[in-house]
């Protein structure tokens, strides 16, 4: 059996050395967190992108690059959480807060199938009224009717309100947690999906995310999934008040979890096919519409942002942020604690441009070496962005959207399918591949004229298209009488 070595850091080498980013696009050297800040900073657009991309070939190689078709299926907005950058959540007796019946997922199951999908993405809010029976039917009445289907559902905050809401046995968050998924996972649950990711350090966090886990219960979740012999993704929301260290301590500590699960497994991060790590990370940047967070005024709007006239003064959140994710090396600062320390953290939002998404994605690519597919997030970028992406070491343009609800509540409004799909690929100079969720291959789509683009005759039908919006399906009073029957 193979052993996983790590590669080598070279801490006394600066990040713009090119034989340090030979060495890493090859494989054979890691960046230490000092090295991937300072290139996130300041190494030339091109210069990232180019090594990014060398990393990505070596990995994927020069001619195919996937996508997959799934379908996002949102089963509630009902959340107990109150995250500021979200705008899709709502209370229970919002007049439109919904839970979808179980005949309804079925049916957007069915529909995906019958356009040749392979993986539903089922995620919701954190509804305290659906007991645990209410997933494990659902995950059996998804297996028992669509089998081949591949269940990528819950992510770890989820994962977290269930042992809140369904007080499970066991002596430790991890043997709490163990004991729910492995009901999950005997039901239909394949893999667990990282959302609610967002930025892991605490002063971040905790601003953002009121009422969702911190980090370590999100890794935590994870490390569960791991053991149990799951696929899981890891994701990262940016571009809102975080400071660049802050992303760079985000990657590390997925780096260091995956090192783990990586041994643990005793797999390389080329091994498609072994089980239990991370398969797979997706960055995006924040989107702002109607959000709570999208309301907090630019950094640069205000007269007081200027440090002296007519010159931008230093980011809050870069002046808080630490690469070992602490403030002064504290972790459990309170927030007026931290507004002591810099005034202003929070008050402003530095969205992220185009270039600093492709920055921070080629970043993700070199630093997080032991991650095998860096996704395109054209979902918020845009698909000519989400193009771009892949010459900045994405390998993989994501799903098929069919459906979304979580983000397209924030203004997102990007939805393509699978024609459109393949042309970004093409027309990036690769070759389109439909894989499953293991990242196996199902179809390669050489240049012949059945291909899904290429059999294309009217590019009018295949426009972007605004994502769809969730309308309530189950009265409240129907949702409230899940409780009934709740397993404790
Ligand atoms: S982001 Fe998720 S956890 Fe946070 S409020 Fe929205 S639905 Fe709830």
């Amino acid at each position: 059996m193979a052993i996983y070595t790590l590669p080598p850091e070279h801490p006394h080498l600066s990040a713009d050395d090119p034989g340090l980013l030979d060495a890493v696009a090859a494989g054979a050297a890691r960046l230490t967190p000092e090295q991937g800040l300072a290139a996130l900073r300041s190494l030339p657009l091109h210069d990232l992108g180019r090594a990014a991309d060398a990393r990505c070939r070596v990995l994927h190689g020069d001619e195919l690059r996937t996508y997959v078709i799934d379908r996002n299926i949102n089963y509630t907005n009902v959340c107990t959480a109150r995250c500021t950058f979200c705008a899709f959540r709502r209370d229970a007796d919002d007049h439109d807060a919904y839970t979808l019946d179980k005949q309804a997922i079925y049916d957007k199951v069915a529909e995906l199938v019958a356009i040749g999908g392979t993986q539903i993405l089922m995620q919701g809010g954190m509804n305290p009224a659906l007991p645990l029976d209410w997933y494990t039917d659902l995950l059996r009445g998804i297996k028992s009717r669509f089998p081949g289907v591949h269940v990528h559902a819950f992510s770890p905050p989820e994962f977290i309100e269930f042992v809140q809401f369904f007080d499970p046995p066991g002596d430790s968050l991890e043997a709490k947690l163990r004991w729910v998924m492995v009901r999950l996972r005997d039901a239909g649950l394949d893999s667990v999906p990282g959302g609610g990711g967002e930025i892991f350090s605490h002063h971040v966090r905790r601003k953002i995310g009121l009422g969702k886990c911190d980090a370590e219960a999100w890794l935590m979740t994870m490390y569960v999934a791991h053991s149990l012999g799951m696929f899981t993704s890891a994701t990262m929301m940016f571009g809102h008040i975080e400071g660049l260290a802050d992303r760079v301590h985000h990657m590390w500590l997925v780096r260091q979890w995956q090192d783990r699960a990586l041994a643990m497994s005793d797999v390389g991060p080329r091994g498609s096919c072994a089980p239990g790590h991370y398969k797979a990370f997706i960055s995006w940047p924040f989107q702002r519409e109607n959000t709570p967070l999208g309301r907090v005024p630019d950094f640069g709007a205000r007269e007081e942002d200027f440090a002296a006239p007519g010159r931008l003064g230093d980011f809050a959140g870069d002046m808080l942020a630490e690469l070992n994710g602490t403030i002064c090396g504290e972790n459990s600062l309170t927030n007026e604690q931290v507004l002591e320390r810099v005034p202003a953290f929070g008050r402003r939002v530095r969205m992220s441009s185009a270039t600093d998404y492709l920055r921070t994605q080629a970043l993700s690519r070199l630093f997080l070496d032991n991650i095998y597919s860096i996704g395109a997030s054209w979902v918020t970028m845009g698909p000519h962005i989400g193009q771009v992406a892949l010459a900045f070491g994405a390998n993989d343009m994501g799903s098929v959207m069919m459906e979304e609800n979580v983000v397209s509540s924030a203004g997102t409004t990007y939805c393509l399918d699978e024609a459109v799909l393949c042309r970004l690929i093409r027309d990036a100079g690769f070759t389109p591949a439909q894989r499953n969720n293991t990242y196996d291959l199902i179809r390669v789509h050489a240049a012949t004229p059945d291909a899904p683009d290429l059999a294309v005759k009217d590019w009018s039908a295949h426009r972007a298209r605004r994502m769809h919006q969730q309308a309530p399906l189950v009265p409240k009073a129907a949702t409230a009488a899940l409780t009934v029957g709740a397993t404790k």
